[in-house]
């Protein structure tokens, strides 16, 4: 299948790690030019070195923080100027906390919901002028199951996740009929969050070992944790022109662990 990917430019937010590095790869392998960026410089430098050593790869990265709009807006201008124009945005950016109601601060509560609406606010709206030059204007939102299903221990990014694809379905009214806007439900991926997450753990059993341990506990049905490259494949579908009449969607990559129908 043809995504029609090729020569079109995304930008990919959160773009140095995990499931943003992932779909940067397989947008690249798709023929797209691709633009990433993170807050830390030094991963994003090898995260784009990576990138630039694949075949014909057209890849630009700056450092940026999505919750600061002038840098969100200079690294939007630099990627045009770099690669040309701007079809995809991916917001995908971002953490979970993972916190009940009763341990999380009010200054916790509006950092997470500044995470949530702002790491699409922001560059959606630097990118927007593009999108909606390009023909093929597509944004995917990076959000999780929570959305829909909220947990205890991740209250406050359940709420947020909730209000975030309400505003995403919005836009995708808003945009329509020039930008189509999407949303990915994920369930538990494989990425860095979970490596720094078994580090801080130390349950003194090997790393697989652990994640296995969390899969049953969880009762995912397909009974692992999802890869990065699985959530990559669903963006590039929503992004790609094989998905030309479908917007205010949402794809659920989540190993069956939804409950809602
Ligand atoms: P990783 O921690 O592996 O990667 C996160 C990426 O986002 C890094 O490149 C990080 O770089 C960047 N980032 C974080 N905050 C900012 C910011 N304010 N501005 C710019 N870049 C930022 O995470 P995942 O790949 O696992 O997660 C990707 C997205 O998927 C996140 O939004 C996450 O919440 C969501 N998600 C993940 C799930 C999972 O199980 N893995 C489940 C549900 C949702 P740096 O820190 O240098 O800025």
């Amino acid at each position: 299948m043809d995504l029609g990917l090729r020569d079109r430019v995304a930008l990919i937010t959160g773009g140095s790690a995990g499931i943003g590095l992932a779909t940067a790869r397989l947008l690249l392998a798709e023929g797209a030019r691709v633009a990433i960026c993170a807050r830390g410089a030094e991963r994003l430098a090898a995260a784009a070195a990576e990138l630039r050593a694949l075949p014909g790869a057209r890849v630009f990265a700056q450092p940026c923080d999505v919750l600061d709009p002038a840098q969100v807006q200079a690294f939007v201008a630099a990627t045009v100027a770099e690669l040309g124009r701007l079809d995809v945005l991916v917001c995908n950016a971002g953490r979970s906390r993972m916190q009940r109601f009763q341990e999380t601060t009010d200054a916790e509560w509006r950092e997470e919901l500044e995470l949530k609406f702002f790491g699409l606010l922001h560059p959606l709206r630097a990118a927007l002028p593009h999108l909606q030059a390009s023909g093929q204007g597509a944004v995917v939102v990076v959000n999780a199951v929570l959305a829909r299903q909220p947990e205890p221990h991740l209250a406050a990014t359940s709420a947020a996740r909730a209000g975030l694809l309400n505003l995403t379905r919005t836009l995708a009214t808003e945009l329509a009929p020039r930008v189509r806007v999407n949303s990915v439900l994920l369930g538990t991926i494989e990425s860095e969050q979970w490596r720094r997450r078994y580090r801080e753990a130390q349950p003194g059993i090997p790393e697989e070992a652990w994640i296995a341990q969390l899969a049953a506990e969880r009762h995912i049905p397909l009974g692992r944790f999802g890869k990065p490259e699985e959530v990559a494949a669903a963006i590039a579908f929503l992004a790609s022109r094989q998905a030309s009449f479908i917007t205010g969607a949402t794809l659920d990559v989540a190993g069956g662990v939804q409950r809602y129908v």
